[in-house]
Order: C-alpha cells, then structure tokens, then sequence
C-alpha cells in the first residue's frame, strides 16, 4: 500500500471511526476489518480438552484425544464437531445470541471469519456445505435462517460449495426442554434430503451445537442420501 493508501485510510479513520461490531463502541487501533471492543473481542476455545467427535467438555483426568462416554455409548453419524468459538466467554455467547435471536444478522459475516480463522487446518477439502434447516416459524419469527446464512458467508469463504439438501419432515420441540435422551426421540426421523449425493464429504452447518442430537440426526440422513464423510461446523458448541 503505498502513502497515499495511508492517507486516505486515516481521512475515512477519522470520519468514520472503526465501531464494535456488537455493541458499537469506538475501538481504538482494533483495526477496521472486524473491529470488537475490549469487552466483545471474541476468543476462540482455551485448552480445555474436549470430545474428539463430538466437542463436548470432558471430565476432568480424561487425555486430550478421548470420546465422551455419550459418543462411546452410540458413536454419532458425523466424524466430528469443529466449534472454534468458547460459548463459555461471554463476549462469543452475546455475539453469537444477538446473530441467533437478536435480528443482528449483520453479525453473521465476522462470525463466519472468526469461525474460519479458529479452523486448524488449512483450506478446506470439503466439497458440501450443507445448513441445518430451522423451523419455518422460527424464520418467519426471525426474518432470517443463521445457518443458512452461515453457510453462504462460509461458501463466500471459499470453504465449500451451499447445497441446502436437507428439510425438515416435521416441527419438533425446540431444544432445551426436553433431556437429552429424550431430544434424540424427538429429532429422529425429523429430517429428510430432497437430493442423492455421490460420496461427497460434508461440512454440516449449525450456529450452536447443543446436545449434538440435531447434527447426528442431520448427518444420519446425509450418509443415508450417500454423502461421505459428514463433519458439523458450528461458531460454538453449548
Ligand atoms: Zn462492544
Ligand atoms: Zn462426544
């Protein structure tokens, strides 16, 4: 960039100052890309160790490379559960609620970056990206579906090529009521592909993984329409 460049970037910084994403706030010297203030920086998942499949926390004691006992019980369709984002920090939580349940759908495409940059590895070998369809009430209620519009932003990305294959067959309850046995009942057969694949590898989209009951049901039926190798992409796992 050249001194002009420079410049001008200082005449555009001091009209229109870099502002948080969530909240706002001027942020001094956080850059103008994807600006967050101190409180809402977003921080990627610490070192806590956690399931190889499916990303839950694990007891304390437990190695870095083991499976819960829940995916040692009943091993899930998805080969794993990539969630860069800590739900525990209250800075992700509050971005990732505001995009999920708060209108701001403008959030979606710094989420969508700092979901890529918290991905280890590098470019992507998956060739689907595949949205977790949401309750049609809900999309009505909300004027927008977040992993649909997480997996355009992530197609954007260069991550993998949208195709919106799976339905919902039936409404089921929304999660958090009901125990986690229970859920899986509940979202069995809740879900259906309008399309045959041909072995392609998946990238199953969701904005929060909760008890990974939707993403084994989702995933069950991509194997089943004759997708590869299925693994969840998700901002954070509950
Ligand atoms: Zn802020
Ligand atoms: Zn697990």
């Amino acid at each position: 960039m050249g001194a002009g460049w420079t410049a001008l970037m200082e005449v555009v910084g001091f009209i229109w100052p870099p502002r948080c994403w969530l909240c706002g706030a001027g942020t001094e010297g956080l850059g103008r890309r994807d600006p967050w203030c101190a409180e809402h920086r977003l921080t990627g998942r610490s070192g806590d160790a956690t399931c190889v499949r499916c990303a839950a926390e694990l007891p304390p004691g437990m190695g870095p490379r083991s499976m819960c006992a829940g995916c040692r019980r009943r091993a899930p369709a998805f080969a794993r559960v990539a969630a860069p984002l800590a739900y525990r920090d209250p800075a992700a939580r509050a971005a990732i609620l505001a995009f999920k349940h708060g209108g701001r759908r403008d959030l979606c495409a710094p989420l969508a970056r700092a979901l890529g940059a918290g991905l280890s590895e590098g470019p992507s070998p998956f060739n689907l990206l595949v949205p977790v369809p949401s309750h049609p009430s809900r999309i009505l209620a909300r004027g927008y579906d977040p992993p649909a519009l997480l997996a355009a932003e992530l197609e954007l990305a260069g991550m993998g090529q949208r195709a919106s294959v799976l339905r919902r067959v039936r409404a089921t309850p929304p999660q958090g009521s009901p125990g986690a046995p229970a859920r899986r009942g509940n979202v069995r057969g809740a879900f259906r592909s309008v399309a045959r694949l041909g072995g392609e590898a998946v990238w199953l989209v969701d904005d929060v993984v909760a008890s990974g009951a939707t993403a084994d049901a989702c995933a069950r039926t991509l194997r089943e329409a004759g997708a590869g190798r299925v693994e969840v992409l998700a901002l954070a796992r509950a």
